[in-house]
């Protein structure tokens, strides 16, 4: 097997590159691009890249190299030494190279870039001698040791930044800037005396010189640790957090990139920056991100010192030449991806140098506007568009902002890095908002800069705030791609992390723990106190791209609701009609009175006249519902849950008996609550989910059947008459056996006639059911010659395929399964794949028993866009979701079409 691939060119000029852009499950994403951009002809450092097959051979075999790996890559930094002109620690004049991790998926969590590796204390006397500029090269070595301390051996980073900070104040001086380079050369041993003090001799035996451990001085030594460093760093908790995160699969492993240095940090032509080819904001066709003049590798992201637009590069005396040529990069790459890319580029000296892109990550507003542009400018096709667009980041446009009626003061404003608005309580670390999150509380996470360790405290929060950083600095970048709310660079915080508190500069104002605070991403508004959120109005860039998605879908999308305004919500939404209506969600409030009566009362008479009263009533939300979806069906599923889910809880009332007799309570009450208790414990079922619900109630009680399509068909009648256009259908729940279900349609059907008769209006009231019990799928043949329609109910069709009770597997063993991978996914989130086959058996089964049965989907699958997917292949005819999902439900049906 081949494990190394160059890339770039040799010294003749020639292009060697081995790789491309489709090979990024081998070279990693970093590596395949680089391997693209040397390929089209742009300025890429030559380097080669190790594959990421070889560090899962390495990881899997506990850390051990794959015979052959380590000679195949010496010969090929042989091969790159030729191709540069130069050696890795030559004394005279060294290569110097980075080595940069780079999975298949963007990955941030893994190993950190090492820079300058190759500076040993023979070869810093070729760069000073080559480069005729101590200054710098001091700094290069100091950096190096630095970077590798820290992100190779894993030593804490402040042990190198207190020294600095040290030497600043011994020297008077405020920036790095101003160390000279006496003072690097200082740093430099003060660095490798740290490193000596801080690595363990036994971890690292091979370091051991005269009894002491040293900074490695041989090349190849730095080369091997740093790679495997990379390599280990594919397993480390925050890589494996990431991909569980981002449901990225754990044997893809990393690639490493071995890349010769350019350097931004050689003076006033030299610079290094990030950019968008477009804005990732907002989708606005323009340059878009930093730069930092006379700067090396992350300085840029770290924002330890104020950046310039990138726009302004091309009027900047030394790097106009460099800038023109990046803006012509920029048109290069977009109309050879065909997509918006995201880059890193370094300018060495007035010379351009690409070091990476790739298709950029953008905000779900951005995706929409970017797709639709690129549609007009002929650079893709509708189709293309609407495959651009993920449905789960259309959440974010769903988000909530401010309320444009809400009055507030505006504390700070900072950078509005991701859209969306976030309410919370402040907290100062990672760690606490994981706290909070666990303790049901909402809050947002004020940090001076995010890194990757503070992705859970991130996850956690509602939104993020930092003082620091740009648009492109960590925050930014990780609160877009997870649709959280962020405001970053709010430079009048000054947050003291220790004491929990930030203070506002200019002001007395102080936000300590706990405080409330709003954030608003989209416009970079900082608030002391909670403002009112509201939802957004969909932008007309989303209905743009739904449309379209309309044109090539299939499969129908309803909305579950069970209120007129939910359902004139989802039609908004361009839901096709109501797929799940839940009769039992009308019967709480002041109508739980009612219900109770009915069940706690075996006399008929009383009985009788609460279900009048419940009849009154359910006409009255039937009308409602069935007039603000007119012309649309409405799927009303009679009453389904465990009765006892409308009355107290038994140990509810014995608490309450008991404070009664304690404190000498009226005795007529105690004797009238204790009869009450000893009713509806014998009530109590003890797998009530499997009990007596759904249609095993109808059969039972006939007379709630009997009530409640009554009002369904009274509801359409009135509306007809009114000359509307009602189209309720009803369905029956929780049927296993066609006896069941031909038991229940009768009843149906008769009340519908007679109270067709009675109104003297025709009634055409379709009468169908779940199918959620295997045994229903399994004889979805028998069970269709009663049924006008099937609606799989996946999440009780999920609970009892499995035998999981889904109100408690998420806290008990759930979480465990998903980690052992026992489960690829959660099945109540994600439909699983043997639920699915009950599904596809009920709907071809189904349709031997009635040709022109109609089949939908109503669990929470409904709007899961993998699910949706797989309902597209199965065939069904519809999905129904909560009216949120709804477009999101459209734009996946469309994908899963095309
Ligand atoms: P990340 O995946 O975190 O972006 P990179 O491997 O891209 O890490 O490295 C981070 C930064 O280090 C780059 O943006 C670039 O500025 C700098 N860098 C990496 N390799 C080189 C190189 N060969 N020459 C100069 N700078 C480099
Ligand atoms: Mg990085
Ligand atoms: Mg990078």
């Amino acid at each position: 097997v081949k494990r190394v691939y160059a890339f770039g060119k040799d010294a003749e000029g020639n292009n060697v590159t081995e790789g491309n852009k489709d090979m990024k499950y081998i070279l990693g994403g970093k590596g395949a691009n680089l391997a693209e951009m040397a390929v089209i002809g742009l300025p890429v450092p030559p380097g080669f890249t190790i594959t990421c097959q070889t560090c899962m051979e390495y990881a899997n075999a506990d850390n051990t190299w794959p015979e052959g790996a380590l000679d195949e890559i010496e010969q090929y930094r042989l091969d790159l030494e030729r191709r540069i002109g130069k050696k890795i620690g030559d004394a005279e004049d060294p290569l110097l190279v980075s080595v940069r991790s780079g999975a298949p998926m963007s990955m941030p969590g893994m190993m950190d870039t090492v820079l300058n590796l190759g500076l040993n204390d023979q070869s810093i006397n070729g760069l000073i001698k080559h480069t005729d500029n101590p200054r710098f090269s001091w700094d290069s070595y100091r950096r190096f040791i630095q970077m590798f301390s820290n992100v190779v051996m894993g030593l804490d980073g402040d042990l190198f930044e207190n020294a600095i900070n040290a030497k600043k104040i011994v020297r008077g001086v405020k920036s790095d800037a101003d160390l000279t380079a006496e003072d690097m050369q200082e740093l430099v041993e003060e660095f490798k005396a740290i490193f000596s003090e801080n690595v363990s001799a036994e971890e690292y035996p091979s370091l051991v010189v005269d009894g002491k451990v040293g900074f490695p001085q041989n090349p190849d030594t730095q080369l091997r640790l740093a790679i495997e460093a990379v390599f280990g760093s594919w397993n480390n908790p925050r890589a494996t957090l990431y991909r569980k995160q981002n449901k990225i699969a754990d044997d893809l492993g990393t690639a490493v990139n071995v890349q010769c240095m350019v350097f931004g940090n050689k003076g006033e032509t030299s610079a290094t920056g990030v950019a968008f080819t477009r804005n990732p904001a907002n989708g606005e066709k323009e340059f878009y991100g930093d730069y930092l003049v006379n700067a090396q590798g992350e300085d840029v992201v770290a924002g330890i010192r104020n950046t310039s637009p990138i726009a302004e590069l091309k009027h900047v005396d030394g790097l106009q030449k460099a800038g023109a040529e990046l803006e012509e990069v920029f048109v290069t790459l977009e109309n050879h991806y065909r997509d918006m890319c995201d880059i890193e580029f370094t300018i060495e000296q007035g010379k351009l140098w690409m070091l990476q892109t790739r298709v950029g990550k953008r905000t779900a507003a951005a995706a929409l506007h970017i797709a639709i542009e690129m549609v007009k400018e002929g650079l893709i096709t509708k189709e293309e568009a609407v495959c651009r667009v993920d449905p789960e980041q259309l959440d974010q446009l769903l988000h909530p902002q401010f309320d444009k009626n809400a009055e507030y003061d505006v504390l700070a404003r900072g950078l509005n890095a991701s859209p969306g608005a976030a309410v919370g309580e402040a907290v100062f670390s990672a760690a606490d908002a994981v706290a909070a999150e666990a303790e049901g509380r909402k809050c947002v996470l004020v940090r001076w800069e995010t890194n990757p360790d503070d992705l859970a405290g991130m996850i956690a929060a509602e939104g993020i705030l930092t003082s620091h950083g740009g648009k492109t600095s960590h925050a930014a970048v990780i609160a877009r791609g997870m649709g959280a709310p962020c405001v970053c660079g709010v430079e009048a915080l000054r947050i003291d992390a220790e004491k929990k508190e930030a203070v506002v500069s200019g002001t007395d104002t102080v936000i300590h723990e706990g405080d409330m605070i709003s954030i608003d991403g989209t416009t970079g508004i900082v608030v002391l106190g909670a403002v009112e959120l509201v939802m957004p109005e969909l932008s007309g860039d989303l209905d743009v791209i739904l449309e379209w998605a309309d044109e090539f879908r299939r499969l129908g999308v309803r909305a579950n609701a069970d209120n007129p305004a939910d359902a004139e919500l989802s039609r908004s939404f361009g839901a096709e009609g109501i797929g799940l209506d839940r009769t039992e969600h009308m019967f709480l409030g002041d109508r739980k009175r009612i219900i109770q009566t009915f069940i706690l009362n075996e006399d008929p008479a009383v009985r009788e006249k609460a279900v009048n009263e419940l009849f009154e009533a359910q006409t009255g939300d039937f009308y409602g519902m069935f007039k603000a979806m007119d012309g649309l069906p409405v799927i009303v599923r009679l009453l389904d849950p465990p009765l006892h889910e409308f009355l107290e809880s038994p140990r509810a009332l014995d608490v309450e008996i008991a404070k009664l007799e304690a404190t000498g309570g009226d005795v007529k009450t105690i004797a009238e609550k204790r009869k009450l208790m000893e009713q509806i414990d014998a009530m109590s079922e003890a797998n009530p989910m499997l009990g007596l619900r759904g249609c095993r109630l109808g059969i039972v009680y006939p007379i709630l059947p009997v009530m409640q399509v009554r009002a369904i068909a009274t509801a359409a009648a009135n509306l007809k008459k009114e000359g509307l256009d009602p189209k309720p259908e009803v369905m029956i729940p929780l049927v296993s056996t066609v006896k069941e279900l031909e038991k229940l349609r009768k009843v149906a059907v008769d009340t519908i006639n007679e109270v067709a008769a009675e109104a003297g209006v025709e009634l055409d009231i379709p009468v169908g059911t779940m199918i959620e019990l295997p045994r229903a799928a399994v004889t979805a043949d028998e069970i269709a010659t009663q049924a006008d329609f099937f609606s799989f109910g996946t999440n009780d069709l999920t609970q009892t395929t499995f035998g999981f009770s889904r109100d408690d597997v998420e806290a008990e063993f759930v979480p465990q399964y998903l980690a052992e991978k026992l489960l690829p996914y959660n099945p109540f989130a994600t439909i699983d794949p043997g639920v699915a086959k009950l599904v596809k058996m009920g709907v071809e089964l189904g349709h031997e028993g009635n040709p022109d049965l109609v089949c939908g989907v109503c669990g929470e699958h409904g709007g899961d866009p993998d699910s949706v997917k797989m309902f597209h292949k199965i065939g069904l005819d519809y999905v129904s979701c909560s009216p949120y999902r709804v477009p999101l439900a459209r734009l996946a049906a469309a994908q899963a079409a095309l």
